[in-house]
């Protein structure tokens, strides 16, 4: 049996730019493009090629950072962050890029994803004398690139990365480098374009399309690509393993205008929506999905179905999306500010709602109660992924199993609990055929451990340190 990892997970989004007089600013609206990942807090390292210089703080891009803020940093590198955490972890000292100094450089970090030895490394370094400034995994990496000793900096990250275990797309930068690597199994999407002669990287390509930058590639599983003032080079920390990106970057998170691997995400959740139809068919008279990132899923079930797809359901724009709040009670008022359905269109109707995933249970559960009350004779509910059994240990907050309610319920039990008159989800080889549509790389797919239990990874692994006590 897994332990219970509450407080450990986070989502996040990650953006630099490298060679561009203007990396600020561009970093600021790339952060912007990827604030769906984070709400909670976000930050900026700026290098002039002399100094780094850092801003951040708590809440959106637009709380934390102002004209005057973005001046301040003015210089030709940047790299960002926006954070997602869990109650309890949402402390200044955590909110990213971590930015160290030391007598002979400095050093900033940004992450996205959770290491899973995390906790063991931690252990170790604090036995050998470190001092830990913050409870964030990433710090652990930045004690192990500077405990490498006297190698070249990018020897040393990558011996750092090759003791990290889980899921982690990163980029590291000091005075006149910046470097960007993939975990081996590039389980976080991250990808790689350009801008003129600058070179610009992204959790998202939403984010280039926002910058007016050129997608060039994606960061490759094992891959750490160096850039500098003489251009850009690719190595490799590890041996290529099979990729087993996040399947629900394609189900929930990334933006519906972003490709992943040069899948685009609003396509398969169309796809996703498609084969759920073709699984679980029901006698109704319209589909409408949750706003707004079921929408595309819901398009495609009502495409298949040959039923109208009718806005049954709209989002009050404004109110953060409902995990952002950590109380159940202010996530339950959250869910009520947000939306609301359309009496006009439901009444009288039996209605079909698409939704992307059900992880605790309680956005459906209110929606179709909001349906009924406007009105709807029946809902049908219909979720555009498998029902979410496990934790994730890579970074998604799909919270402990205890939470999960297709952990500890059938999902008859689930259809009666949220009072649905049906319930279906999308069997894990809908969802596989719908991202990779029969690939040959589908044989072993993305991590889908969440529905499945089978994690790509090990857990909990305990990865000694290779250096002497000091
Ligand atoms: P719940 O009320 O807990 O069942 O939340 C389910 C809703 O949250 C779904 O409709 C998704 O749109 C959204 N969701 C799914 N996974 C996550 C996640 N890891 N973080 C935030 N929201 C999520
Ligand atoms: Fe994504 Fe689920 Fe795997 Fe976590 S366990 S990386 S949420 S597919």
């Amino acid at each position: 049996m897994l332990g219970e990892i509450k407080g450990l997970n986070e989502e996040c989004g990650i953006f630099g730019v490298w060679g561009h007089p203007e990396s600020t600013q561009l970093t600021y609206y790339g952060l912007h493009a990827l604030q769906h990942r984070g709400q909670e807090g976000a930050g900026i390292v700026t290098s002039d090629g002399d100094h780094m210089k850092i801003a951040k703080g708590h809440g959106l891009i637009n709380d934390v950072f102002s004209q005057d803020s973005l001046k301040e940093l003015e210089g030709h590198a940047s790299i960002g962050h926006v954070r997602y955490a869990t109650a309890g972890d949402g402390s200044y000292e955590n909110i990213q890029p971590l930015m160290f100094r030391s007598q002979t450089s400095g050093l900033a970090l940004a992450h996205n994803g959770n290491l899973v030895n995390a906790q063991a490394l931690k252990g170790q370094l604090e036995a050998q004398g470190s001092i830990l400034q913050t409870t964030s995994d990433t710090e652990v990496v930045a004690h192990l690139i500077k405990r490498a000793g006297n190698v070249p900096i990018d020897e040393a990250i990558c011996q750092a990365l090759s003791m990290i275990k889980g899921a982690y797309a990163f980029l590291i930068m000091t005075e006149d480098q910046l470097f960007v690597a993939n975990d081996p199994r590039g389980l976080r999407p991250l990808s790689i374009g350009y801008l003129g002669d600058s070179w610009v990287v992204s959790s998202e390509t939403c984010a280039f399309d926002i910058v007016g930058a050129t997608y060039e590639r994606e960061v490759k599983p094992g891959e750490l690509i160096v850039i500098d003032k003489n251009g850009l080079e690719s190595k490799r920390f590890a041996a290529p393993i099979q990729r087993t990106l996040c399947s629900m970057e394609h189900v929930y998170f990334s933006r519906p205008d972003s490709n992943l691997d040069g899948k685009n995400v609003h396509a398969s959740r169309k796809r996703m929506g498609k084969a759920l139809a073709g699984e679980a068919p029901i006698e109704a008279d319209v589909v409408t999905g949750v706003p707004d990132s079921s929408i595309s899923a819901a398009i495609g079930y009502a495409e298949a179905a040959g039923l109208p797809y009718e806005l049954g359901l709209i989002k009050n724009r404004y109110v953060g999306r409902t995990f952002i709040q950590p109380s159940q009670e202010l996530r339950e008022q959250g869910v009520k500010m947000k939306l609301s359905a359309v009496r006009g269109i439901v009444e009288g109707k039996r209605v079909v709602m698409v939704d992307d995933s059900i992880v605790r249970g309680t956005t459906c559960r209110r929606i179709v109660k909001m349906l009924k009350e406007a009105g709807a004779l029946e809902v049908h509910v219909r979720i555009a992924s498998p029902p979410i059994e496990n934790p994730c240990y890579y970074g998604i907050d799909t919270s402990t199993s205890g939470e999960l309610i297709a952990a500890n319920h059938s999902v008859k039990d689930i259809e009666t609990e949220i009072g649905a008159d049906s319930l279906a989800y999308l069997s894990v080889d809908g969802l596989n055929e719908a991202i990779y549509q029969g690939e040959e790389s589908m044989e072993h797919g993305g991590c889908t451990a969440c529905f499945t239990g089978n994690y790509p990874t090990e857990i909990y692994p305990n990865t000694v340190l290779p250096y002497e006590k000091a």
